[in-house]
């Protein structure tokens, strides 16, 4: 069998998802199991929901647009709207009522959260039925387990490959829809993957159901060497190795989730990247193979925080202190994206997630003197030649740069914000 994943653009509009189905449908009448996520960017707008509700806000207006977008949808896909927009309205009620709940915020976060994904299955489910394509709607938190670790569940891969074997019999005879993004705890509470973590989901079934690919549907022809938004020359793989792409999505390329490749990996179950725009492209196999010069990579990684703790007294920087800053950034939860020291202190570049960010300021202003810098652009060039080495180091607004034997790093200031 094989697995397919569907982002939140792929099935963005009508049109959009009638291409969706029409790959779908390209492709066969069984032994697919097809993975997606919330439409257009339905997700953002529940997590507004969610904020607001738990300041004790009205979030009507938001609810409302939320509804209005998937109405406009249904009536553009389906000739008798009622069932389906029924459905969806029932399923807009239960997540109000879940968004107003009181408790822990990660866990409220993560019993509203998935409702993005779980009305775009219905819609695309109920869709492909009208179309003749005989398919099953799957509830993805019967399958993928994890620990209780709201918005960052952690599979518990034992269980979900039980869970699973069920799935291989409808299989033989029909397609199935699922939803990405989310699985469920011991209790049976919705714990979702961390954001963009679809393709991750589509990782998980592929693993657990031993598929020969897992085939990810992107805007773009396949896995490029940098952001064709950003480099206009910008090259397509054929195909990469396993190892190459997972350093990819660490260093911050977008296109895959980071989570993904390693349990592919592991399985040597090829990832495919594919166009949905162009189908007839061959896209990149991601899989156990050597490519012989592999052009530069180079990643760019936006909306970076340069964190500078220096120590107040005329001593230098030591292990304690590296210590101590090391803890706060795990406490805080964080990761570091790249780090310098000097005698009297040391840099580190985190993502700008406010409220984490003064969190850990506030922790480490106790032991340092702490400065700090937003709006910054984090560069990897991965394999750089000599070229892209100088072109980079020397580009306007280098605030910190660093380069080991495969990999610089310049970190600068984004003027694009
Ligand atoms: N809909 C979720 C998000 O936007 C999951 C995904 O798209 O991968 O984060
Ligand atoms: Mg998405």
């Amino acid at each position: 069998m094989r697995v397919f994943k569907f982002g939140g653009a792929s099935i963005k509009s009508v049109a959009a998802i009638k291409n969706a189905a029409a790959v779908i449908q390209s492709q066969g009448k069984e032994n697919l199991l097809v993975v997606v996520s919330a439409m257009g960017s339905t997700t953002d707008q529940l997590e507004r929901i969610i904020a607001l509700a738990q300041e004790g806000n009205s979030f009507e207006k938001e609810l409302n647009t939320i509804e209005k977008y998937h109405a406009e949808i249904i009536a553009g896909l389906f000739p008798d709207t009622q069932s389906v927009s029924q459905r969806v309205k029932e399923l807009l009620n239960e997540l109000a009522v879940a968004a107003n709940a009181k408790g822990d915020y990660d866990f409220i976060y993560d019993q509203v959260i998935g409702y993005g994904e779980i009305i775009s299955s219905v819609i695309i489910h109920r869709f492909l039925q009208q179309q003749g394509t005989t398919n099953e709607w799957i509830d993805s938190r019967q399958f993928i387990k994890t620990d209780s670790t709201f918005r960052e569940g952690q599979i518990r891969w034992k269980e979900t490959e039980v869970a699973m074997k069920p799935l291989q019999a409808i299989l033989k005879s029909k397609i199935i829809i699922a939803q990405g993004f989310i699985g469920s705890d011991e209790k049976n509470n919705t714990v979702s993957l961390g954001r963009e973590g679809s393709d991750f989901s589509a990782a998980i079934f592929g693993c657990s159901l031993g598929a020969e690919s897992v085939t990810i549907w992107k805007d773009v022809p396949g896995l490029m060497n940098a952001d064709p938004k950003r480099i206009a020359s910008a090259v397509v793989f054929e195909e990469l190795p396993y190892k190459e792409t997972a350093e990819m999505t660490y260093y911050g390329a977008s296109v895959i989730h980071p989570k993904t490749v390693k349990p592919l990996a592991t399985h040597n179950i090829p990832l495919v990247v594919k166009s949905f725009v162009d189908p007839s492209l061959p896209g990149t196999v991601i899989h156990d193979c050597h490519v012989n010069n592999l052009p530069p990579l180079i990643v760019h990684k936006e909306n970076q925080c340069l964190i500078s703790c220096k120590v107040t007294d005329y001593t230098f920087i030591n292990e304690e202190q590296l210590g101590i800053i090391f803890h706060a950034i795990s406490e805080a939860g964080m990761r570091i994206n790249v780090m310098q020291n000097s005698a009297i202190s040391f840099s580190f570049c985190v993502d700008y997630i406010e409220h984490r960010v003064f969190k850990l300021i506030g922790i480490l202003s106790k032991h340092f003197e702490v400065f700090y810098n937003t709006n910054l652009l984090l560069i990897t060039v991965k394999n750089y030649d000599q070229k892209t080495f100088h072109e980079y180091r020397n580009m306007h607004g280098v605030i910190l740069e660093q380069s080991s034997r495969s990999a610089l790093q310049v970190l600068v200031k984004d003027i694009a914000h």
